[in-house]
Formats: C-alpha cells, structure tokens, sequence
C-alpha cells in the first residue's frame, strides 16, 4: 500500500521544524515533501544584531534547505503555492525557479500549513520612502546603510502596528494588539547602546512605542514592569496606546490616537496578516489564519494541521512558538500511522514565550513566561549568559541543521535563569 502523503507548506521554522520532527517520530511510514518559494531558511531572530555590526545580514542567516531535508529522505518542492482545496485535498501551485512555468497541482494526505504570514509594510502609507526595519535581510541592509552612512543623529521611534488578530480562537488564548514586540524591544535596546558607543547619543533619543496598553504584553505583567523600568532607567521615552500607525513622513509618525512623534529614523513592524489564497478557505479563522484546537489540527478537517505564524493559534507570532506547534504536529501525526502512542501524541499544544533580546555591549535580555496565558512562570534576566546564547543558538541550529538537541534549550534556560 502506497504510504500517506504528508505536504508541508512552507520550509522556514515551522515547515523545517515540522517535517524533521514528523520524520523521525512516524518513521519510514510517511512520504514526506517539503514546498516553499525559496530553497533556504532565513534566520530572522539575528538580522538586527548583523545590521548594528555593519554585517551583510544574507551573508551569514541563510541556510540551503534541500539537501538538509533529503539527509531525512524529504523531498523539496520549489514552488509557490496559488490555492488550497480541502475537498480535494490538493494544492495548486507555481514552479518558483524560473518565471514562465506553468501551474501545477499535487496531493495529499496529510496537510501541514507553515506558510508564515505576510509582513503588511505595504498598507503603511509612506513606508516605503520613510520607514525601516530588520525583518528581511533586504530592510536589515537598507537600514545598515542608512545607520552607517546617513543617520543625521535625529531622534528614533520604533514600535508596531496594530495587529488584527482573529475572533475564533478567542476561548483558548488571549487578544494581542501587536504581533511580537520582542523585535522592537530589542531594537531599542542594542540601537541605544550602539548610539553611544559610536558618540551619537544615546537612549534618551529613542521613543519605544506600542498599539497596546502596555509593550509586550504577551511576557506578562511582572516581566513587563521590570522591563519598563529598566528603560525608563536608561533614559528611553516609552508611548503607548498609539492605536495604529496611519502614515509615515519625512518629519515623523502619525498615530491613529492623534498624536504625532517627530522622528528622523522610524523602525516599524508591521501587522502580521494571512496570505491572500487563505482567506476565506473553510480551514481559516475570520482573518486568515490556520484554525486548529491545541492539537493543531483544523476541527472539521482532522488531516489538515497548522503551525508557525500561520496558525491562528500562534500569537505572539515567534519562532519559538513556530518550535512547539510543530512539535505537537509531528506527534499527531506519528500516532496516526501508529508509530507513537495516542496519550503521548495528545500533548497539547502549551504556549510561552522564550526569547532572547540583543542590547549591545556583550549583554542580552533573556525571557521565559506563560503569565499572559494564565500560568506561573514569568522570568527576565539581564546579562552576558543570555547574549552568549542568542550567538550560539544560532551557530548550533545552523551546524545541526535546525536539529537543536533537545536538551539545548532546557540547558540554555538553566544557565540562563541559575547563572546570570
Ligand atoms: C525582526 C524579527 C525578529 C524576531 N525575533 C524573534 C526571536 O528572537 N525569537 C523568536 O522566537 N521569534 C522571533 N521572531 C518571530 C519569528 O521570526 C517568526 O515567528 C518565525 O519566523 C515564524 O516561522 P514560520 O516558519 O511560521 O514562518 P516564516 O518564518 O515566515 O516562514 C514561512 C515560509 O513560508 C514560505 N512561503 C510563504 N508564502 C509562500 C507561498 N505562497 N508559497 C510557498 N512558500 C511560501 C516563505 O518563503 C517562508 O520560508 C522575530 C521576527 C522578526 C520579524
């Protein structure tokens, strides 16, 4: 009997992660192909650190993924997927090497949804003349340049757009107003200290701001405060309830509160919104994202699962939590075709968020919580420990082929949490 056919869309954290991981639980059970746009793996979480060291971001954050997924007998589809049909249970979708190929279809049995999410710079009026950021190594070498050749020594203002997170998954996990504010955070952090070790000023120049109530609300409270305060200590201007951005000018930006920030350099992140092809698929919630319950997997469509930013389980939109839904995936599946016990394979999908934020000079912030989502655990340490990680995490994923032992991360959070 011919084996079920797993597809995962999308090969960056989650799609990778899932396949890998779907590989070595079901065995020689599943045939498994692997379809992305691009052949390689971009390591997002590290861009800021590289443009701040005046380092080519595309030098050292991609990994070539197709000869990582055939080590694990995994096929790589170089295409862009066009169309979903869960009736069909086929994926409509365009050859990506060259231009000119005509559009094709396959099958599955099995569907994983790693697809990410489109960073929406596009429907910020003025972005494209006026704004930053460090979330692709095009935007992190645009700002490398402008940092290093014409930043004027003007005030600074980073922060998000509002996020529009969907209504249906609103009985399993809190609303965000933001997607991730780990990245402006750390941007504010490592862009102050770079600021005065390069005599240009300092934090007192920088105005950290957010959509929300409160920045990185999703770290909980306790860890907020103790954040804030820190900042505030380092002479960073913090706003908040900004709304939304509605414009970008030369001079600054406006709020959708009102308000108007001057700002010479203005580093924004953006709303995070589904792929077009998958709004209104019968597996999406009402924005676009990835139904599923804490197994992953879409209510009606059991054979259809999510994980990574596409899923609309997933908020924050963060790589760890890409991390742990393809985890979770790959257990689903694995007891399907019997090679792993049903009560193993049924452990939830637990969300927290785990990051690590650059702040110049040798030191990084390092956070684990689950406070936002009820739970007990909400850390913040500061120090060297936690930088040293962020830079070898990185060489570890990269020289184990995004296999981080699984022992890498309880080990990094015991060094972190005992010895910083
Ligand atoms: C600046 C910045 C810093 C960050 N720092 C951290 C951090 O420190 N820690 C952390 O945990 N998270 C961090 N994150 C979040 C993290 O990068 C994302 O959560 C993570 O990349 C999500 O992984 P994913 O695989 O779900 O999606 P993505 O990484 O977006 O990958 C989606 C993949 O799908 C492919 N794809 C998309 N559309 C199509 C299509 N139509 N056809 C075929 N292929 C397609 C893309 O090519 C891509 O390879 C950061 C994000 C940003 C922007």
């Amino acid at each position: 009997m011919a084996k079920p056919r797993v597809l995962v869309l999308g090969g960056n954290f989650a799609g990778l992660a899932a396949a890998q991981e779907i590989r070595r639980l079901a065995q020689d059970q599943v045939e498994i192909a692997v379809m992305d746009k691009k052949p390689y793996l971009l390591f997002v979480p590290n861009i800021g650190l590289e443009v701040l060291a005046d380092r080519d971001p595309a030098a050292s954050l991609l990994m070539l993924t197709p000869p990582i997924l055939h080590e694990d007998d995994i096929a790589f589809i170089p295409g862009e997927v066009k169309e979903i049909d869960v009736d069909r249970q086929t994926v409509s979708f365009v050859p990506s090497e060259r231009p000119g190929a005509p559009s094709q279809e396959t099958s599955y049995d099995y569907l994983v949804v790693a697809l990410g999410a489109r960073l929406a710079y596009d429907q910020i009026e003025g972005f494209a003349e006026h704004g930053h950021s460090v979330s692709d190594t095009y935007l992190g070498n645009r700002l490398r340049h402008y940092l290093y050749h014409e930043y004027r020594g003007g005030p600074i203002a980073i922060g998000s757009a509002r996020f529009h997170q969907g209504t249906m998954t609103q009985d399993l996990i809190p609303t965000a107003e933001a997607a991730c504010e780990g990245p402006p955070v750390e941007t504010a952090l490592s862009l102050g200290s770079w600021l005065q070790k390069r005599k240009l000023g300092g934090p007192q120049q920088i105005t950290l701001f957010t959509p929300a109530e409160v920045i990185a609300e999703d770290a909980g409270k306790p860890v907020v405060d103790a954040l804030l305060k820190l900042a505030g200590e380092m002479g960073y201007q913090y706003w908040n309830h900004t709304i939304d951005v509605v414009r970008l000018t030369a001079e600054g930006i406006e709020f959708a509160d009102g308000r108007t920030l001057e700002a010479e350099l203005k580093i924004i992140f953006p709303d995070w919104v589904p792929h077009p092809f998958m709004q209104g698929l019968p597996i999406s919630d009402d924005r676009g994202f990835v139904l599923t319950d804490r197994t992953m997997r879409h209510p009606k469509y059991r054979n259809v699962l999510a994980a990574g930013d596409a899923a609309a389980l997933t908020v924050p939109k963060l790589g760890w939590l890409a991390h742990l839904g393809a985890d979770v995936v790959a257990r689903q599946i694995a007891a399907d075709v019997g090679r792993l016990d049903p009560e193993e394979a049924t452990l939830p999908f637990r969300p927290s968020v785990n990051c690590i934020g650059d702040m110049g000079e040798h030191q990084a912030f390092y956070i684990n919580s689950d406070a936002w989502w009820g739970g007990e655990k909400a850390v913040l340490r500061v120090g060297r420990m936690p930088y040293l990680m962020k830079k070898q995490y990185k060489d570890l994923f990269f020289r184990t082929h995004g296999k981080v032992p699984n022992w890498g991360m309880p080990l990094a959070e015991f060094l972190i949490e005992h010895l910083s």
